[in-house]
């Protein structure tokens, strides 16, 4: 088994291997390898991909890895639309769909749900028989057995539970926060990341650790959860019930406070100096900073930062960020980054599914 996992984690890692690439990277027998080719190509894993220049003999055989041997399903639903992606084994998205659909807690939205989701798995073609899961994306706090909604107090969907999908689907489901989401999807395309916080400035704020070069969410799932850090005592009202918490200051949403603009607009202003506009956004990056100073005083490593608002960062913004955050530390000399996050479009859906992409991987070829 160890064999296996080693000779397809090479094939994977290194796109069109032959057998005299394997030999020399992982020191095995030729008909080791060949046994191995074999089981790995009846299973459907790798593929005969073409055939390497002769240096003299027979051509050597390429083999690659089948990147649709498995693909995952990512699902968020969202106050006004749904939108699905279909992630293959190298985390990239190979098809998405959107649809419009005002969010109900009901059990004729999600019927309706169920029946996108299956419309589109049959639009996959021959890839539908190798979806492996769908995962949906939530904006609320997801129980520790990922089977249902612990806090949505967002969307007015708590104790929903996964089986109102699994019961339709014929497929395995499962529930995944959000930010936790987008942390996945920034780990997925940056694997050189190895303790991080993450804070995803979308329109409800919200966090996520990476510990070890792995997303940590905590037995509870409540890991990162730093929209409900008290930011201010006895401040405005949360939705969660209490006050002052970091996402009543700290979210996407609060750059646009009763002003009919988009962010787009917003930061136009902001980049042309309008005196408004700018003093806005000071004082929530002094919010931001208090929040990112204390989150480092229990997890001293990178900070991330990304989500609606944060992909209009500039590197000026972050240093100027960076810049608040040193201020209010008790340790100034800290030698700490903050970055922006990867930023792709559709982070915390493609995330999603990556949980069973990482799952399917570490099963096949054997987990770090
Ligand atoms: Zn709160």
């Amino acid at each position: 088994m160890h064999n296996r996992h080693q000779v397809l984690d090479h094939i994977y890692r290194n796109q069109g291997s032959s057998k005299q690439d394997i030999m020399r990277a992982l020191n095995m027998s030729l008909p080791t390898i060949t046994q191995n080719l074999r089981d790995l190509e009846s299973d459907g894993l790798i593929r005969r991909g073409g055939f390497l220049k002769s240096t003299g003999g027979r051509k050597p055989q390429i083999y690659t890895f089948n990147n649709r041997a498995a693909i995952a399903i990512g699902v968020r639903m969202t106050a006004r639309q749904i939108i699905l992606c279909a992630v293959d084994l190298r985390g990239t998205c190979i098809k998405r769909a959107t649809g419009r659909l005002p969010y109900r807690h009901a059990h004729a939205y999600y019927h309706r749900i169920c029946q996108l989701i299956e419309q589109f798995i049959g639009s996959l073609g021959e890839d539908s028989e190798h979806v492996i899961g769908v995962a949906f994306c939530m904006q609320g706090i997801v129980s520790a057995d990922g089977r249902s909604i612990a806090f949505g107090d967002i969307l007015g969907n708590t104790g929903l539970s996964v089986d109102e999908f699994a019961r339709e689907l014929t497929v395995p489901c499962t529930f995944i926060h959000d930010s936790d989401a987008s942390a996945m999807a920034e780990l997925w395309m940056d694997p050189s990341i190895s303790d991080a916080l993450c804070i995803y400035l979308e329109p409800y704020m919200g966090g996520a650790v990476i510990i070890d070069g792995r997303l940590r969410q905590g037995g509870t799932m409540k890991n990162g959860t730093i929209e409900h850090m008290t930011l201010v005592p006895d401040g405005d009202d949360c939705y969660c019930g209490q006050k002052g918490c970091a996402d009543v200051y700290c979210s996407a949403r609060v750059l646009l406070e009763h002003r009919d603009e988009t962010l787009d607009e917003f930061f136009n202003q902001v980049r042309d100096d309008e005196y408004a506009h700018r003093r806005i956004f000071g004082v929530y990056l002094d919010h931001l900073a208090l929040a990112i100073k204390n989150m480092c005083t229990v997890l001293n490593c990178d900070v991330i930062v990304g989500g609606k608002a944060g992909q209009f960062f500039t590197t000026d913004d972050i240093a100027d960020l960076r810049d608040r955050v040193l201020r209010i530390s008790a340790f100034p000399d800290d030698d700490f980054t903050i970055r922006k996050s990867v930023c792709h479009p559709d982070q915390d859906v493609i995330g999603s599914a990556l949980i069973y992409v990482r799952e399917f991987m570490d099963s096949v070829c054997g987990a770090d």
